[in-house]
């Protein structure tokens, strides 16, 4: 099939190589010309796993290719994807500007019968905004589709290649039997396409991800309660997944939910739930939750030390999660600024995301190229993403670099009575 992919981010870059990667004729479309020339030259903007390889093969291949020029891509395209930003609007709201504006463009460049494909995260109602949009400035035969994405940064591939279930909102049975066709060779491990309006389509992603932050603030809140009553989270996150009804992804306390997804999601559907004279109150206090949560570390620090002014702290891990460059809503901005905002200075480690910080936080804190040379003459270290190498450090040595042996465990990867017996004091979220 011939397709065309407009927005090449995280989601249109990934979904553009992986069909790429089945054998179709893929060509991706940006407005950032930098980004495209990047990509024409080989180079990813992004840092996704095995993303660069699979580009390299699907470009020599001649199977995918980048372009600024949307009109001639669209033109040729069968299926037509719009992957652009949904950033969060001035009230909470999803603001479509973005993919209206695209879907003009391609209203007005498509040649022949197309389905256009709303990839984007976008509130319920946009498949018939997007439908109106196109049919202002066009004569030719199409068909909207709502297909949300429900891949995971650091796993894209994998979650792309072999995901749980594509969802495909389609209003014509034309349209469902392409979308079917391009999909089959990504649910032959009989995971399922589910075929549903592009309504219902649209709330699923939604739904989804609000399910996934409140999973997340729930477990933080037992997290706090666990450290008042004298109970251990870890135990408790244990006994409660253990019930299929539970099971146990997702249990993990933490430093609160980041990332491009999850905070502007639960916003916009608030939003999209006042637009219809519902308060969403669980949702907003999944939210409240959260924005405390960010801040508990710093809150922490302040307990154990009084003042933070003029100390020195390391932080680990700088990405939203693990396996990205992505800081997007990172909790590490506000674990860092709060440290900053107390007069301490920082010194930070992340594998990928230092790119990304130095245009988030500038040179106000110092980047380390090794985790350990962050901890040098350190009052205390802040483990803020979980990454895999964090996991099985030199304890002596960390000791040995810092002046005082603190950690606060943002993500409890260490275990409580080991890091005592080594000698730390170690402040983990709601444990022993
Ligand atoms: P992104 O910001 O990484 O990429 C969006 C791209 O669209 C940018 O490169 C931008 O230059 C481009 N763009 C904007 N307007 C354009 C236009 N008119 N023509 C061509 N290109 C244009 O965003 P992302 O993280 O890929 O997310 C895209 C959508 O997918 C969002 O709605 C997001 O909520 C959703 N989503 C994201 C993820 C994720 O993990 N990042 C997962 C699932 C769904």
């Amino acid at each position: 099939m011939h397709i065309a992919i407009i927005g090449t981010g995280y989601v249109g870059l990934v979904a553009g190589t992986c069909f790429a990667d089945s054998g179709n004729d893929v060509v991706c479309v940006d407005i950032d010309a930098r980004k495209i020339a990047q990509l024409q030259q080989g180079e990813v903007p992004i840092y996704e796993p095995g993303l660069e390889e699979l580009i390299r093969k699907n470009t020599r291949d001649r199977r995918l290719s980048f372009t600024t020029e949307l009109a001639p891509a669209v033109a040729h395209a069968q299926v037509v994807f719009i992957a652009v930003g949904t950033p969060e609007g001035e009230s909470g709201e999803a603001d479509l500007q973005y993919v209206l504006s695209a879907a003009e463009q391609v209203g007005r460049a498509m040649r022949q019968y197309t389905v256009v494909v709303d990839k984007s995260t976008v509130p319920v109602g946009t498949a018939d905004k997007v439908r109106e949009v196109i049919s202002r400035v066009t004569e030719v035969e199409f068909d909207v589709v709502s297909n949300p994405e429900f891949l995971k940064e650091g796993a894209a591939l994998d979650d792309f290649f072999k995901p749980d279930r594509v969802v495909i909102g389609a209003e014509s049975e034309r349209a469902r039997k392409v979308m079917g066709q391009l999909y089959a060779p990504f649910v032959r491990t009989e995971h399922p396409i589910l075929y549903m309006d592009t309504r219902s389509a649209e709330l699923t992603k939604y739904a989804a991800n609000a399910m996934l932050a409140t999973r997340i603030s729930f477990m933080n809140d037992i997290a706090v309660l666990c450290e008042r009553v004298g109970a251990d989270v870890d135990f408790v996150r244990k006994g409660m997944g253990a019930d299929k009804r539970i099971g146990y992804p997702f249990l993990f306390p933490g430093v609160g939910y980041g990332g491009s997804c999850f905070p502007k999601d639960v916003k916009a559907l608030v939003a999209k739930g006042r637009e219809q004279g519902l308060e969403l109150d669980l949702l907003r206090a999944v939210e409240r939750t959260n924005e405390r949560q960010k801040k508990v570390l710093v809150q922490k620090a302040l307990k154990h030390f009084g003042s933070l002014e003029g100390r020195t702290f390391a932080v680990w891990g700088l990405a939203f999660k693990p396996k990205t460059d992505d800081m997007r809503e990172a909790p590490s901005v506000e674990v860092i600024e709060g440290l900053l905002a107390k007069g301490a200075k920082v010194a930070a480690h992340d594998p990928v995301a230092e790119r990304t910080a130095r245009r988030v936080l500038g040179d106000r804190i110092r980047y380390t190229n090794v985790p350990y040379e962050a901890l040098e003459g350190a009052d205390a270290l802040f483990v803020v993403t979980e990454w895999n190498e964090f996991r099985h450090p030199d304890f002596d040595r960390m000791k040995a670099l810092m002046k005082s042996p603190v950690i606060f465990d943002g993500r409890n990867i260490y275990d409580p009575s080991r890091m005592r017996e080594l000698g730390f004091t170690y402040m983990g979220l709601g444990r022993k």
